[in-house]
């Protein structure tokens, strides 16, 4: 049977994945650029990402067992994401097209988020909570497009996380380790009050903010107070945050599902906020297996799959990276 082959590498992760012609995913196999101190300075990244492409795609080809002559079509990541990220996994996804002679297809790595979603969980016509490192959307599908309904003013929720983290000392990625740092504390402390540690909450309107959350977070901890009963409160203030948007995004649109996506989504807590809002408001909360949330190459795979079902080709001279590429400039022609 024939696969679509997907590159992913926006950000700190390079993976690449497939999927069945049928919409079998297939797992990636990924490598993960960590700084050795500060954040992700994206030539560094990059450089990351070319030396290690060579590797990843052997790998993948021989776990899988797959052969040249049955890849169908090789989708990338065209943004959004770093500059210089984007370019390694768009220069490798050309040299294999035009290597094996068969269709490049670029695709949105916010929409593939949503469609590795759609194909694992089976939910239809969700509003996406979409809360990764870089990336923090409200996202729904209205007419021919997914729009974004709610964002991040500044910087995206796993962002934040990670600079939390960094500041205590912890190393990228940090959001698991606050994860488990606040489960320890519900733990210890089953009646905890957020009273003696409140952070501004991060709903503006219907869009988002967290900048102003990490900087009170880490005057908390400057005052003493301890860690993880900060890292519990940052949880919290968060995700309850970004639950309450999605909410009103179900109220206005009327719909009746939630797909979490994004790395954060891994989080039990975000998770858990989400169903029992959905429960109490008779809608169904989804997410897909951690493999799957965080980014990884079947998910661009997916989305060049439903692209390549609608006839979608990207012809080389249309293949420039776009790093600001909008979840909503995307015209949706597969459903
Ligand atoms: P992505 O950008 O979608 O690959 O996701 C990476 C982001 O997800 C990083 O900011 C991580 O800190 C965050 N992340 C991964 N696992 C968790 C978790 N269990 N809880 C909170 N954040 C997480
Ligand atoms: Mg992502």
């Amino acid at each position: 049977m024939g696969i679509v082959i997907g590159l992913e590498s926006t950000a700190h992760t390079l993976s690449i994945g497939g999927v069945k012609e049928s919409g079998e995913l297939i797992p990636s196999c990924s490598a993960l650029f960590r700084p050795e101190e500060g954040g992700i300075h994206p030539r560094e990244a990059a450089d990351h990402h070319s030396e290690n492409v060579s590797r990843i795609i052997t790998q993948f080809l021989d776990i899988n067992n797959i052969q040249k002559n049955n890849i169908l079509s090789i989708a990338f990541s065209q943004g959004p994401g770093l500059g210089p990220c984007l370019r390694v996994g768009a220069s490798v996804a050309r040299a294999l097209a035009s290597e094996l002679n068969v269709p490049l297809i670029g695709v949105n790595h916010c929409i593939a988020h949503i469609e590795i979603g759609r194909n694992q969980t089976g939910c239809t016509d969700p509003v996406l909570l979409y809360v990764s490192g870089g990336n923090t959307q409200v996202i729904a599908r209205m007419g021919d497009k997914y729009r974004v309904i709610g964002e991040t003013l500044d910087i995206g929720i796993g962002n934040m996380l990670d600079k939390f983290a960094r500041a205590q000392g912890i190393p990228f990625p940090g959001g698991p380790e606050i994860e488990k740092l606040a489960e320890r504390w519900v733990a210890k402390n089953p009646n905890a009050s957020l009273i003696d540690v409140e952070l501004p909450y991060g709903v503006q309107g219907m869009d988002l903010s967290f900048s102003g959350m990490l900087t009170a977070a880490q005057q908390l901890i400057n005052d003493g107070k301890p860690l993880a009963q900060v890292c519990w409160s940052l949880q919290e203030h968060a995700f309850s945050s970004c639950i309450e948007v999605t909410e009103r995004a179900l109220a206005h649109l009327g719909k009746t599902e939630v797909l979490l996506g994004g790395g954060v989504a891994c989080n039990l807590r975000i998770r858990q906020m989400s169903e029992i809002m959905c429960l109490e408001r008779g809608a169904s909360s989804h997410w897909p297996e951690k493999q799957y949330c965080i980014d990884n190459g079947t998910m661009i795979a997916e989305l060049g799959r439903l692209a390549r079902l609608s006839n979608e080709e990207t012809v080389f001279s249309d293949s420039k990276i776009n790093p600001l590429l909008r979840t909503d400039s995307t015209i949706v022609s597969w459903l």
